[in-house]
C-alpha cells in the first residue's frame, strides 16, 4: 500500500496539542503542547518533558498514525510529567509579588465584568470592601513582611464571595445543576468538577480576565455533562463560549505566571 509521505511524516518543530486525562493534576482545561523532534539517529519513540515543555522524538520512518498511537497511550504519564516538572520549576522560580502584580494590573473579574481595585495599605486589620455595582473593590492590607500574605487572603475572600455566584448564575446560563461550589488554592489546576457534582476553583480566576474566568467555569460545567475531554465536551462548551478555543490559548499562556503567584 502506498501512502504519501505527508501522511506519514512529521516535521520538525511540529506542534501537537493533546487533551490530558480529566482526572489528571495538569489535565483540566490546560492541555498540552508537544513538540515533534524528528532525529535519525533516535531508535524508538520516545516522549519526555524539560523544562520548554513535552517533547517528542521521532526515529526515521515512523508513520504519523503510530507516533499519535504511542503519543496517545501516553497521556496519563504525561499529565504526571508535566506536574513533576512544575513543581521542580517552582523550587527554582522566585514567587512574582501579588502586590507588583495588582499595581500593574489593577483590577479583578467578577459577574462577568473587570471590577476596578484600589489597593493600599492600613494601619489596622486587613479588610476588604466589596459591594456590587459600587467600584472600585477595596483591599486594604499591613504594610511591609504582611502585604503579600493580606493580599492573598483579601484575593482568596473576593473570590469565595464571587465565584459561587458567577458559577452558579453559569449553570444556569447552560441549563446544568452543581453541587457545592469551593474555592481553593490549587496550584497546578485552575478548577475541577467531581462526579458528585461539586465544583473547585482556583481562587486565582479573578485574576484573569472576565472572559477566560468565564471560560475556566463553562469547562468544569461541560463536564457535568461528559467526565471526559471528548469530542462531545468540547462541542459542549463551544456551544457556551464562543471564543473557546481562542480562550484555551490564551489560559495557556496566563498559566505559568499565575499558577506560581502567592504560592
Ligand atoms: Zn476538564
Amino acid at each position: 500500500m502506498f501512502m504519501s509521505a505527508s501522511a506519514l511524516a512529521f516535521s520538525d518543530g511540529e506542534t501537537l496539542d493533546v487533551e490530558l486525562p480529566a482526572g489528571s493534576a495538569t489535565g483540566d482545561v490546560s492541555g498540552a503542547t508537544v513538540r515533534v523532534r524528528l532525529s535519525t539517529r533516535a531508535r524508538r519513540l520516545t516522549l519526555r518533558v524539560g523544562f520548554d515543555g513535552p517533547e517528542l522524538v521521532v526515529p526515521p520512518r515512523t508513520t504519523r498514525m503510530g507516533a499519535l498511537g504511542f503519543l496517545n497511550a501516553r497521556l496519563d504519564w504525561l499529565a504526571g510529567a508535566i506536574e513533576q516538572v512544575a513543581r521542580r520549576r517552582e523550587k527554582r522560580t522566585p514567587v512574582p509579588a501579588l502586590a507588583v502584580h495588582l499595581a500593574a494590573q489593577p483590577w479583578v473579574s467578577a459577574g462577568g465584568a473587570r471590577l476596578e481595585l484600589d489597593v493600599g495599605a492600613t494601619a489596622g486589620r486587613p479588610f476588604l470592601v466589596h459591594i456590587e455595582g459600587v467600584p472600585p473593590v477595596v483591599l486594604r492590607h499591613r504594610a511591609g513582611d504582611h502585604a503579600e500574605a493580606d493580599l492573598k487572603q483579601l484575593l482568596r475572600e473576593f473570590a469565595a464571595r464571587t465565584l459561587p455566584k458567577r458559577t452558579r448564575e453559569l449553570a444556569a446560563v447552560a441549563g446544568v445543576s452543581v453541587g457545592k461550589v469551593g474555592v481553593r488554592d490549587q496550584r497546578h489546576r485552575w478548577g475541577s468538577c467531581s462526579h458528585t457534582s461539586d465544583i473547585q476553583l482556583n481562587w486565582r480566576l479573578v485574576l484573569l480576565p472576565p472572559e477566560l474566568h468565564d471560560h475556566v467555569i463553562f469547562h468544569e460545567l461541560a463536564h457535568r455533562l461528559h467526565m471526559n475531554h471528548s469530542r462531545s465536551f468540547w462541542n459542549t462548551l463551544a456551544g457556551w463560549d464562543a471564543g473557546c478555543a481562542r480562550h484555551r490559548r490564551q489560559l495557556r499562556d496566563e498559566w505559568n505566571f499565575l499558577m506560581s503567584v502567592a504560592r
